[in-house]
């Protein structure tokens, strides 16, 4: 159910423009009336998500998402329809309304305490910048300045200091205003055990970590003494804050990564300032941890070319290994760039300046090569017995290539490596491919099947030949729509009947669920020619008509079995209507 007045978000679907919105997620070119990109709802390599401008919906020919803008944002998100309409309602310019009082009072909760909790972040950072600035926060500067962190990135990044006092944050807050139990909340106060309520980051060099859109959702706090543990402290996750779900820097260096098509990943808040700072490469940060999947699609929002430079020891381990095969998997291409030993982008940079970097960057090679080579070191090719480790080793590997193609090119590179014959490899490649996870086939989604011809072509003429379809919709009775499977569909474009036609897919779009929606936009993305609407309308009737028909037949078969005799004038009676009806049939053909 909609919080908002249908008015309201009728305004908001007029303005938001569909390409201007999805374009920011994934980039589009044009491909004849509409436009196509590489789908952010599944991994491909080959565009099959298109966007119709001018229907105002999109559509992935793979996965078969689909949907108008609010359902676009409702999916990427991962957001309610409410939050899909405010985001875009601000994106756009418009004044949100007051919400009505027929709203759930734990949705406008959820929204609020949202709201408020990115207002306290945000009073939060300017705290933290101040009090760096102030004379305590001299050591925390000196820090930075040995870290060879200039002003203008410490400007940039909004670095900042937390006093080593227990309730300096805590008092500036609930001075400002705030609530303690928001604060508490927002896991930037904390209460101990003895019930004392004081500041979650004391003595450290404050990080703010933003959402790519910029608010700050959450802090990272380094320790400034060797004695502090941990030497990292994060904000606890909050109704804002996910840590998977976010990359850090990605709200400073969105632009230029699209416009290079590929993004540097390293691992702490450092090595991004660095980078960022030398303006070595268009860099992101995953803050210590192996990606998540959530945060390789949002990277896929900006490019799918992705180059992780590590310490020669750490790639081929732990959370970077994680984090490789994680990408692979996903379809992106990813790169390793090998630093010297026990050396990281921050180190490496301060000693030997970004254009040593670059030159690391552009030696950079497929993480499957490379992974390829860590694991022959040391093996000794002319023993069986060592060309088989080699094999095994590489075995696993194989699983995370996307198709047969790629796995072909990486048996022959493991046997020339290990020099064995390309035919050995391939067949113990394929024999382990052959369980590969199943893509969801258009087969396997309900609700087209169960549609007749007759329906999905009207669900077409909704789209491309509105104003017609609506017409014909109008001569239908209810009880022609009543055994469709698109009768809802139907029924809603039928109470829509005074929207202008070149609004109505959008309209109808809004209010259909996601199925139907994905439903529909197939139907629509389709490019088969649809027959006239009024055709359609005739088909459908017809095939009510002959519906009735047969259950009349039904009973006259009965009633005879009962005996023709008996049943004589209710038999002719029912005679009489069949007539009737295929008059009826022979009329609309
Ligand atoms: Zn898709």
């Amino acid at each position: 159910m909609s919080l908002f007045p249908q008015r309201f978000i009728d305004d908001v679907r007029l303005q938001a423009n569909i390409m201007q919105v999805i374009q920011e997620y994934v980039p589009l070119k044009r491909a004849g009336k509409s436009y196509k990109g590489v789908c952010p709802f599944h991994s491909e390599r080959t565009p099959s998500f298109h966007v119709d401008p001018e229907k105002g919906f999109f559509h992935c020919f793979g996965c078969q998402a689909g949907g108008d803008v609010f359902k676009f944002i409702e999916q990427y998100e991962k957001v309610s329809f409410q939050d899909a309409v405010r985001i875009l309602a601000r994106k756009f310019g418009l004044t949100i309304p007051e919400q009505g009082d027929d709203a759930s009072d734990d949705a406008r909760g959820d929204a609020s305490l949202r709201e408020a909790l990115l207002k306290v972040h945000e009073a939060a950072a300017g705290y933290f910048r101040e009090e760096l600035a102030k004379p305590l926060g001299e050591r925390a500067r000196k820090q930075l300045a040995d870290r060879r962190v200039d002003s203008k990135t410490i400007e940039r990044l909004g670095l900042g200091y937390a006093p080593g006092v227990p309730t300096g944050l805590k008092a500036h807050l609930l001075e400002a205003g705030f609530s303690q139990s928001l604060l508490l909340q927002s896991g930037l106060i904390l209460q101990r055990d003895n019930g004392e309520v004081v500041d979650r980051f004391r003595n450290r060099l404050i990080v703010p970590i933003s959402r790519d859109t910029g608010s700050v959702v959450a802090f990272g706090g380094r320790a400034m003494d060797d004695a502090q543990v941990p030497k990292y402290l994060n904000s606890p996750e909050t109704p804002i804050y996910s840590k998977g779900r976010i990359l850090y820097g990605l709200n400073l260096t969105k632009s230029v990564i699209r416009q290079n098509r590929y993004a540097v990943l390293v691992e702490g808040y450092f090595d991004f300032a660095q980078v960022f700072q030398a303006q070595a490469a268009p860099v992101v940060a995953t803050c210590g941890t192996a990606l998540t999947q959530q945060q390789a699609q949002l990277l896929r929002r900006f490019t799918t070319k992705i180059v992780l430079c590590y310490d020669p020891d750490a790639a081929g381990k732990g959370a970077a290994a994680r984090s490789c095969e994680l990408l692979v998997t996903e379809g992106f291409d990813v790169n390793v760039a090998e630093l010297d030993q026990g050396q990281d982008p921050d180190t490496f940079i301060q000693r030997h300046g970004p254009e040593q970097y670059r030159e690391r960057l552009r030696r950079s090679r497929p993480y499957l090569e490379y992974l390829l080579d860590q694991t022959a070191r040391g093996l000794d090719f002319r023993l069986d017995q060592q060309k088989r480790e080699l094999l095994n080793r590489m075995l696993p590997v194989v699983n995370l290539l996307p198709n047969e193609a790629a796995r072909d090119q990486f048996g022959e590179k493991v046997a020339f490596k290990a020099k064995i014959t390309d035919e050995v490899v391939r067949s113990a490649f394929r024999k382990l491919a052959v369980k590969k996870r199943p893509g969801l086939g258009a087969s396997d989604l309900p609700g087209l099947g169960a549609l007749k011809k007759a329906e999905r072509e009207l669900i077409c003429g909704l789209f491309h030949n509105t104003a017609q379809a609506l017409a014909a919709l109008d001569q239908l009775d209810t009880v022609d729509l009543e055994h469709l499977g698109a009768r809802e569909i139907f029924e809603l474009a039928r109470t829509l009947h005074d929207e202008q036609p070149d609004v109505l897919p959008s309209a109808l779009l809004q209010r259909l669920s996601i199925e139907d929606a994905q439903l529909v936009t197939r139907i629509a993305a389709s490019t088969s020619r649809p027959a006239p609407p009024l055709e359609c309308a005739h088909a459908l009737r017809r095939l009510r008509l002959e519906r009735e028909g047969a259950a009349i037949q039904r009973e006259i078969d009965r009633l005879q079995e009962l005996g023709a005799g008996q049943h004589e004038e209710e038999i002719d009676l029912r005679w009489q209507r069949k007539t009737d009806l295929r008059h009826r049939i022979e009329e609309l053909t």
